[in-house]
């Protein structure tokens, strides 16, 4: 073996257990495994866990907050607004340099499987996505990084952005990103739509989209992704995040539209950090910029959380890149108040993000990729409510954080 992990507590099942590590595979599950390794890790009753997904965050953004003036309004569109400023400087050292440094706290919080836009559009052209992939390259050994071309300026209404888009995916993005909202008329959003998915067509490729991260009920493009997923036959490989207008529509149309959601076999992301500038408009009661969490998870769609900003013109203040801290934030926005619905929260971190990337080879068995994380905490819950470290990162079967610092890279 290359790495055995003794004593190991898993979420289900009392006892301790061993995990025999191989060639960056788990070799064995067992009680005691009587077999050495070169590395052996002391998990000492922890609990032990794959390790988590983060399946929404902007890489070239993160960590440009203090370069333009701060949100005045902390409204969606002044924030648009100042990344337009910010990005005008973008030079490919600068994104490699600071998605660099985000990979590694990712990294140290147990993250090995990523997921992040990159903007694309006649502002920043490709040098977000040349930094983003140069980061990627610098941490291949800590992480997988997939990275989805993301027109956020919109398509239609940002001419010359379509073959932008082409040449993206060309040049080493892994999904079509999509912004629909974006566009100046409900016929451009549709447009849009049908453009992601032609494009996902031709190179093969998921899509993965913010959808209506507006409170408005009068926005439809998670409708409109919904039915464009069916009609394109690519059920099962998209992903829609936000939505937090479905919070905002009537019931029946919501269920109406969750149907839809369902059918697509889509997934949906929900970014627990935007509670920050949920129902910005709103007097009392305010809004919270959290699409239906409980209501999408009983209708049999997959939902996974994730952090989406650290430190920009979206967010200037927080982010750390922690799922245990994004989760709790959420566990208290949808109400997740029983032990049950904690586990549920852990999965969304965890085995439904893997789901999103599509990683069949992802879990804690035999034959699974080793991609594993040792917190310290007897239980899920106590992760959460203590917040607890997290001892040890294994990615592709080695040791690559203790203790919050990467070890190896
Ligand atoms: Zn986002």
């Amino acid at each position: 073996m290359d790495l055995i992990i003794r004593d190991a507590r898993l979420r289900q099942g009392d006892g301790l257990i061993d995990i025999g590590i191989a060639g960056g595979r788990i070799e064995a599950i067992a009680p005691r495994i009587a077999a050495t390794a070169v590395e052996e890790l002391d998990a000492a009753g922890h609990l032990t866990t794959p390790s988590f997904v983060e399946p929404h965050i902007h890489l070239d953004k993160v960590l440009t907050a203090g370069r333009a003036r701060e949100n005045a309004t902390n409204a969606f569109e002044e924030a648009i607004a100042i990344m337009r400023e910010v990005k005008r400087a973008y030079t490919v050292e600068d994104v490699a340099d600071r998605a660099t440094r985000v990979i590694h706290w990712l990294v140290g919080h147990g993250v090995t499987l990523v997921r992040s836009y990159v903007d694309v559009d006649t502002i920043v052209g490709l040098t977000a996505l040349e930094g983003v992939l140069a980061a990627r390259e610098r941490c291949r050994r800590l992480a997988d990084v997939e990275l989805i071309a993301f027109p956020q300026e919109g398509i239609w209404c940002d001419p010359g952005t379509d073959e932008l888009m082409r040449r993206a995916v060309e040049s080493g993005a892994d999904v079509v990103g999509g912004m629909p909202f974006a566009e100046m008329i409900e016929s451009d959003s549709d447009r849009h739509i049908d453009f992601a998915f032609a494009l996902a067509r031709r190179f093969d490729r998921d899509v993965q989209m913010h959808v209506d991260e507006s409170d408005d009920p009068g926005a439809r493009t998670l409708h409109a992704f919904a039915v464009a997923a069916i009609k394109a036959g690519w059920h099962g490989r998209v992903t829609a995040d936000h939505a937090t207008a479905l919070a905002a529509y009537d019931d029946n149309y919501a269920a109406r539209v969750m149907s839809l959601v369902a059918r697509a076999r889509m997934n949906v992301v929900v970014l627990p950090t935007k509670l920050m500038r949920g129902g910005v408009r709103d007097k009392e009661p305010r809004r919270r910029g959290i699409t239906r969490v409980k209501e999408l998870l009983a209708a049999g769609v997959n939902v996974a959380y994730g952090q989406d900003v650290i430190q920009d013109g979206f967010l200037p203040v927080f982010g750390t890149g922690d799922p245990l801290q994004v989760g709790f934030l959420l566990a208290f926005a949808a109400q997740f108040s029983s032990r049950a619905s904690i586990e549920t929260l852990y999965d969304m971190a965890t085995v439904n993000g893997a789901r999103i990337m599509r990683r069949p080879d992802y879990g804690l068995e035999v034959g699974r990729r080793a991609d594993l994380i040792v917190v310290a905490a007897p239980s899920v819950q106590e992760a959460y409510r203590t917040q607890a470290p997290r001892l040890a990162v294994v990615h592709d079967g080695r040791v690559v954080a203790r203790n919050g610092r990467i070890v190896s890279d």
